[in-house]
């Protein structure tokens, strides 16, 4: 089923995520309108919060870069309670993001592309590994979800306000995407 994407304002995008136990209520079903969603929206990547669901999973799919990426052939995950180790010692590297619950807004991200990665599958099966260059950056996107924050978090303080009235529209939902989205409720004023 493809679920509505909450969009950024959305209080859901800014609350706690709970770590996943294998007695999740209908996990599975979850992670495939998850699945769904994103390739109904063309997303690379999507995290639980983002379809209102303040749960830590993320599932990627970035196969469709395999074109600029070679590396990124096949490569599909499934992410539960995963963990990021960035590599403070590498360099950081500047590149342009954008995020399903943020549309119609492209920004450059400042991020060191190598990570240890820590995480259990759908049987909760514990992995890890090493990551680099574009995947690396697609995980702690995605992870960054988890942890409350979203890439506009994370853009130059100019580049922020220029966006600032773009984010303000969002935020009271006016807002254009041309899949099903969900904006913050209304404030009412006492
Ligand atoms: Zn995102």
């Amino acid at each position: 089923m493809i679920l509505p994407i909450y969009i950024y304002g959305h209080p859901v995008l800014r609350a706690q995520n709970a770590v996943v136990t294998p007695d999740y209520p209908n996990l599975h079903e979850l992670i495939e309108n998850m699945k769904e969603t994103m390739y109904h929206t063309q997303g690379i990547g999507i995290a639980a919060p983002q379809v209102g669901v303040n749960a830590r999973i993320v599932y990627i799919d970035v196969d469709v870069l395999a074109e600029d990426f070679p590396e990124l052939k096949d490569v599909r995950m499934v992410l539960i309670n995963p963990k990021i180790e960035v590599d403070e010692n590498a360099s950081p590297v500047t590149r342009e993001e954008g995020c399903l619950s943020v549309p119609g807004i492209h920004e450059n991200v400042q991020r060191i592309e190598k990570i240890h990665l820590t995480w259990q599958d759908e049987q909760f099966e514990q992995h890890e590994k090493d990551i680099e260059g574009y995947l690396a950056r697609v995980v702690q996107h995605e992870c960054d979800h988890l942890e409350k924050t979203l890439f506009v978090d994370r853009i130059s303080p100019i580049r922020k306000q220029i966006i600032r009235s773009k984010l303000n529209n969002m935020m009271k939902g006016k807002v254009s995407c041309d899949y099903n989205c969900k904006v913050a409720p209304i404030k009412r004023r006492k």
